[in-house]
């Protein structure tokens, strides 16, 4: 089946604010949310479509970059938003103003009976970012390029529980934040005895020291797909810092900066070389072999009189599309080359060129076009 526009999905307006979004999505939610259409495969299917849009486009970083690439720019490789449902999780209590509002609106709609999500108390893992650097072509025909990094895993030798004998914070009584001060000008932080979760530890895991996770390095075999370009980001699902005490895992933002070619130049799908040509090519015409991104050359027809700076265009040997996968064209800009130095012989052409073509020292204005 045909994956719906997010915006479409939402029923907003590419311009939409992050307000309208929000309420969008919140009116979607309430209406098909599975926990009040059990067994309701339309609801559950509408529910996951509108989470999917919502948490891509309440994002600034994804939605520009949907806005841009489409599914593809932010579908990363894990198979697409929807493959990974504890972020929508996550989302959820921000749009219903913190954990258990959700819940709290559920209660008053429909008399309780909703499920707390697991990941309601456990904190998210980091989202962490990588830099890639790509060859012009690699951008343009797409790569597969190994990257290492270290991000935090669960830790296994307390399977994430930090150790054993975890019991209430003795210092802030569970609740994480302790006061400081007095009178009027007591402040509340986070508490330092246990940072805030609320509980300690009698017997930390000596590999995890109590964190309950520990970095790991890793490697891993991205597909990087024909089209990227600067500024592209990546997002792989899940890749980032495992969450804690049950929480969902951050992503992985892979983000591409691409080495300039020594020829070619880009704009969007678009590619542009400068090809010179001699005064005799562009007074006569000519077909000339033009080198292209593919690799092979390709001849080009010099029209009699091309002007220095006229461009051509081949269709279908830019860039392909990172959305439609079309590729954009090829301009190739003559540029007509006066030689700086002549020997005898074609300095005594030039001068009865110059005879034939009765050059006058007061030549008229060009007018300017366009
Ligand atoms: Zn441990
Ligand atoms: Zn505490």
């Amino acid at each position: 089946m045909a994956k719906r526009d997010y915006y479409e999905v939402l029923g907003i307006a590419k311009n939409a604010t992050e307000d309208e979004i929000k309420k969008a999505y919140r009116k979607i939610a309430l209406q098909n949310h599975p926990d009040t259409h059990p067994n309701d495969k339309d609801a559950e299917e509408r529910f996951k479509e509108a989470s999917e849009a919502y948490e891509v486009l309440s994002d600034p970083k994804k939605r520009s970059a949907y806005d841009q690439f489409g599914f593809s720019g932010v579908n990363g490789f894990q198979g697409g938003a929807a493959g990974n449902y504890s972020n929508v999780y996550r989302d959820f209590s921000d749009i219903f103003g913190g954990a258990g509002g959700f819940e709290d609106i559920f209660s008053s709609f429909f008399g309780g009976g909703s499920r707390r999500r697991q990941y309601s108390t456990g904190e998210p893992g980091a989202t962490l970012s990588y830099d890639m650097v790509l060859d012009f072509k690699e951008a343009v025909f797409g790569c597969k390029k190994e990257i290492a990094f270290a991000h935090n895993v669960t830790c296994p030798s307390c399977n994430g529980q930090g150790g054993t004998g975890r019991h209430t914070c003795p210092t802030c009584g569970g609740t994480g934040r302790q006061l400081q001060g007095s009178g009027f000008f007591q402040i509340s932080t986070t508490c330092r005895t246990c940072g805030g979760r609320g509980t300690v530890i009698d017997n930390p895991c000596a590999s995890c020291h109590g964190t309950g996770v520990t970095s790991k390095k890793e490697k891993l075999m991205v597909t990087i797909q024909p089209g990227v370009d600067n500024g592209t980001q990546l997002c792989l699902r899940g890749k980032g810092d495992a969450g804690r005490d049950g929480g969902p895992s951050g992503d992985l933002i892979i983000n591409i900066s691409v080495r300039p070619d020594r020829y070619f130049r880009r704009d969007g799908s678009d590619i542009y070389i400068q090809i010179p040509i001699s005064i005799a090519q562009a007074s006569l015409g000519a077909t000339v072999n033009v080198p292209t991104v593919d690799g092979v050359n390709t001849p080009v027809s010099v029209n009699p009189g091309t002007q220095s700076g006229e461009m051509l265009r081949l269709r279908g040997k830019g860039v392909p599309s990172m959305r439609t996968g079309k590729r954009g064209d090829m301009y190739v800009r003559f540029i007509v080359d006066i030689p700086k130095r002549l020997s005898l012989k074609a300095r005594s052409l030039m001068k009865d060129l110059a005879a034939e073509l009765r050059e006058t020292d007061t030549p008229e204005p060009m007018e300017f076009r366009s």
